[in-house]
C-alpha cells in the first residue's frame, strides 16, 4: 500500500506507472468540470513533471482531461465539458505516448543530475520536464557547451546498460540520511512521515513522487540542446530525448 498520498483519491500512478487505463468512481465535481475520482492514473502537475492528459469515459460520452492538479490534497481532473456527476462509474484512459515520454525524460533527469552533482559538486536549483525537452538549473562557476556534451555522453553510456529503477518507502528520518536524497527539491510534499524513494540502482536515490521507467534501457538516448548563464554561478541547460 502506498501511504504517501493521504487524500481520498488513490494515486495508482505511484504504485504502477505503467497503468494506461483504470476504472473509477466520481467522488465530486466542481463547477461542472473539476472532477475528483476515488482512484486515478492521471499524474497531477508537480515536482517538475507536467500533468497527464487523456480521457474519462462514461457510457458512450467521452470527456477530455485537459489539466490535472492537486487541489486541497485532492487530485482534480479538469475536463473539457460538463456532464459528469458524483457517483458516476467511469473509465480513464491516459495519453500514454505523452506520459511514457515524460517517464523516460524524468528518469533521464535523475541520471543527469546524479552525474553532474557527483562529478562537479553542483547544486541543482531547479528542473522542469516539458514534453519535448528537459531543463536543469544548477549552481556552478564554470560550465560550457562542451561540458554539457561530456555529461550527456556519460549519461548515454548508462542508458545502454541494463540498470533497474525501483521505488520503495522509507521513514522520513531514515530517508533524509541518504546523501543528496532531495537533489531535486519540491519533488515531494513536506510534512509526510514516510517518503517515496526512487532508486536508479547503484546511481541515484531521490525522494520523489513522479513517474519513471523501470529500466535505464527504456530511456533511449539524450542529446544536448543548449546552455545558458543565469548570473554569476547559475547555469541553465536543456537536453532532450533523441
Ligand atoms: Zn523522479
Amino acid at each position: 500500500m502506498v501511504t504517501v498520498v493521504k487524500a481520498m483519491t488513490q494515486a495508482l500512478y505511484l504504485e504502477d506507472s505503467y497503468l494506461r487505463e483504470c476504472d473509477g468512481t466520481v467522488v465530486s465535481v466542481k463547477e461542472g468540470k473539476y472532477v475528483v475520482l476515488n482512484q486515478t492514473i492521471f499524474y497531477p502537475k508537480g515536482g517538475g513533471q507536467p500533468w497527464d492528459i487523456g480521457k474519462i469515459v462514461k457510457d458512450n460520452e467521452t470527456y477530455s482531461v485537459v489539466y490535472v492538479r492537486k487541489f486541497s490534497g485532492e487530485i482534480s481532473h479538469e475536463v473539457d465539458h460538463a456532464g459528469l456527476k458524483e457517483g458516476d462509474k467511469v473509465h480513464c484512459v491516459l495519453d500514454w505516448q505523452r506520459r511514457y515520454r515524460l517517464m523516460r525524460s524524468h528518469t533521464a533527469a535523475h541520471v543527469f543530475a546524479s552525474l553532474l552533482c557527483t562529478y562537479t559538486g553542483a547544486l541543482v536549483t531547479g528542473n522542469q520536464l516539458e514534453e519535448d525537452k528537459i531543463r536543469f538549473d544548477f549552481s556552478l562557476e564554470k560550465f560550457d557547451p562542451e561540458t554539457l556534451t561530456e555529461y550527456i555522453d556519460k549519461a548515454n553510456k548508462l542508458f545502454r546498460k541494463d540498470i533497474q529503477v525501483r521505488w520503495y518507502e522509507l521513514p522520513r528520518e531514515e530517508a533524509l540520511k541518504i546523501p543528496g536524497v532531495i537533489k531535486m527539491a519540491e519533488a515531494f510534499p513536506p510534512d509526510i512521515p514516510r517518503l517515496r524513494i526512487v532508486e536508479v540502482v547503484g546511481i541515484d536515490r531521490q525522494a520523489d513522487g513522479g513517474t519513471h521507467v523501470n529500466n535505464l534501457k527504456e530511456v533511449g538516448q539524450i542529446r544536448a540542446l543548449k546552455t545558458e548563464n543565469k548570473g554569476k554561478h547559475n547555469r541553465r541547460v536543456y537536453f532532450a530525448l533523441t
